[in-house]
């Protein structure tokens, strides 16, 4: 089996989580602030926190805003759903956009329709590893005094003009799942500029705790979305690697789109000058065929694929909660329809690639 997508774990992560199991220090401790600085250096920003999950990260930003019952947040209406679900967690409504059909991003020409006084935040996904128009959203997020939540889930290591995503909002928040570029298993990180949402992270995290005049109290009804240290020591290595682990995705991104210009019912992704894509995802679209019988052929022959990501509008809970219909938002409807995310790491051997196309030019 071609799998789809396959941790990268360096052996010094063995060593270093060995390490951890034995030191009986498991919990957020010196492997966890070691890897919040490596992040921070990484993407020159002053606070990174981790967390337990990408969703985790993105539930303490929405928290940490204060943003409840009756607010709003802009969300594109194609991703995973956990982006609209942490909105939905703290009481407030996520309110869709269409995305564009270019870089499967938030199309931010249609976000300030759908700004009312309820407003308080615009959370654009960095689909796939691609950063969305942040020149466009930070305009219109200063012009309507909101604020950003990027969820950057699947862009470490992404850039916009030359920033890196994440670091443009209020919060950015990146996920550790192992199906993005670097893993501990679980894991998320929040990131910011600003002291004080840094400081109420922290108390979010670890039950609200802190310690005053060295007693330790609590200020807040705070959560438990603490990282464990080994998974911290497990993320270290990787990260260290980033810059190859990246390379090698884009060598492979440009080898599915050299072979798969030969079949004109395939849409390669997008590339735009001032944008770096990390292929979280390598994701391309299926025209005039369908789909899910692609992915069902391709798992007959031996390769594991699956569709992009979900058009939130069509799922059960936000269409009869919100009443929507799929043509409300086309382009999303049609991603999740025609999306396909072919096999991408440093787990594909040799000829992989070549196999999976020819696999796709075999289906009439
Ligand atoms: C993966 C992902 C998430 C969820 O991250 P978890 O770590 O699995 O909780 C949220 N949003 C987007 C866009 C993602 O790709």
């Amino acid at each position: 089996m071609i799998k789809l997508a396959k941790p990268y774990i360096p052996e010094r992560a063995y060593d270093l989580v060995k390490k951890v199991l034995e030191s009986g220090n498991l919990i957020q401790g010196q492997y966890v602030t070691e890897f919040e600085q490596l992040v921070q250096t990484y993407l020159s920003v002053p606070y990174a926190k981790m967390v337990t999950s990408g969703t985790a990260a993105l539930h303490l930003a929405m928290l940490a805003l204060d943003i409840q019952q009756g607010d709003e947040v802009i969300v594109p209406a194609f991703t995973y759903p956990a982006t609209a679900n942490a909105v939905e967690l703290v009481g407030a409504k996520p309110v869709m956009v269409d995305i564009n059909f270019t870089d499967f991003c938030i199309d931010t020409s249609k976000i300030e329709a759908k700004i009312t006084s309820k407003t308080r935040a615009i959370m654009p996904v960095h689909e796939f590893g691609q950063a969305a128009k942040m020149d466009d959203i930070i305009a219109i997020a200063r012009k309507h005094k909101l604020k950003i939540v990027e969820d950057a889930a699947c862009a470490l290591g992404t850039d916009y003009e030359g920033e890196m995503a994440g670091t443009f909002g209020d919060f950015g928040c990146f996920s550790l799942h192992p199906r993005k570029a670097i893993t501990t298993g679980e894991g998320g990180i929040v990131v910011t500029h600003d002291k004080k949402l840094a400081r109420k992270i922290d108390l979010l995290r670890n039950h609200g705790a802190e310690k005053r005049d060295g007693k330790l109290d609590f200020c807040l009804p705070g959560l438990n979305y603490r990282m464990t240290d080994f998974q911290a020591a497990m993320g270290i290595p990787q990260l260290e690697e980033m810059e190859q682990i990246i390379d090698i995705r884009q060598q492979q991104a440009q080898e599915y789109n050299a072979l798969l210009e030969a079949i004109d019912w395939v849409q390669t992704p997008m590339i735009f000058p001032e944008r770096k894509h990390v292929y979280q995802t390598y994701h391309v679209l299926i025209r005039n065929r369908n789909r899910d019988e692609l992915i069902q052929l391709l798992r007959e022959k031996g390769v594991e694929t699956n569709l992009g990501a979900q058009a939130l509008h069509c799922l059960t809970f936000f269409a009869e909660k919100y009443g929507y219909q799929p043509g409300d938002f086309p382009n999303a409807r049609d991603a999740y329809n025609q999306g396909l995310a072919l096999p991408l790491g440093s787990h594909l051997n040799n000829g992989d690639i070549e196999k999976v196309v020819d696999l796709i030019k075999m289906i009439h």
